[in-house]
């Protein structure tokens, strides 16, 4: 990603000699140039970030890692959080929508221990424990009350009384998209027992997965 923003800045920048473009540059030499030729903003714990994992992969590659899983786990996740923020701050777009659907989940594990509380994801600014959320609302299907399965009303379906809604493309509240399911505790969901607000009514939710924190 680093060689592709001194890329896009011109396409020298990428050979270790701009006269004779034959061998590109390595990370290190990459890093150096981003700072010192293009004067891009990085903070120093990002710096340290980048270094760190060209030490780790360095050692990867001699069979030499001295670091506990644990670590690298950990170290993995920062890693992950600035190449997230790298790309959406600097090649302008989000990183989210080159990662195959398959993978969003692994995704929004790592996402789960950013440092930071917000991201951009879809378009949005959103807690970091949103996308987590918003990919498990999928699966809840429908909500027991009383021992009673009542399936869950999808974004687009509510049925509001004499009340007409515009719908969006997406969720206002949650922002899943026409035909989903909200993400259990949005504003916008209706009590498939009651025709109430979900997360204010009186209706008695058994939610059985208890990762899910639900207020209701
Ligand atoms: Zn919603
Ligand atoms: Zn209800």
């Amino acid at each position: 990603m680093i060689k592709e923003k001194l890329r896009r800045e011109n396409k020298f920048f990428v050979y270790e000699n701009i006269d004779k473009p034959k061998n590109t540059i390595s990370l290190s030499t990459a890093l150096d140039r981003m700072i010192n030729i293009l004067d891009i903003p990085l903070a120093k714990q990002d710096i340290e970030t980048i270094r760190k994992a060209i030490h780790i992969r360095n050692q990867m590659m001699h069979y030499e890692v001295d670091s506990s899983i644990i670590e690298l786990q950990s170290n993995y996740s920062i890693l992950f959080e600035f190449v997230t923020s790298f790309h959406y701050r600097f090649l302008g777009s989000e990183l989210h929508d080159n990662i195959r659907e398959e993978l969003w989940e692994v995704e929004a594990e790592l996402i789960k221990f950013f440092r930071s509380e917000l991201l951009i994801y879809n378009a949005e600014e959103v807690h970091k424990n949103f996308p987590k959320d918003f990919l498990e609302s999928k699966y809840i299907e429908e909500y027991e009350i009383i021992g009673i399965g009542y399936p869950r009303i999808r974004y687009g379906n509510e049925k509001y009384g004499e009340l007409k809604l515009t719908f969006q493309n997406k969720c206002s509240e949650c922002l899943v998209k026409i035909g989903e399911f909200h993400v259990p505790g949005c504003d916008v969901e209706q009590c498939p027992k009651c025709y109430g607000q979900a997360i204010s009514c009186d209706c008695n939710y058994e939610i059985e997965d208890e990762s899910i924190e639900v207020n209701i």
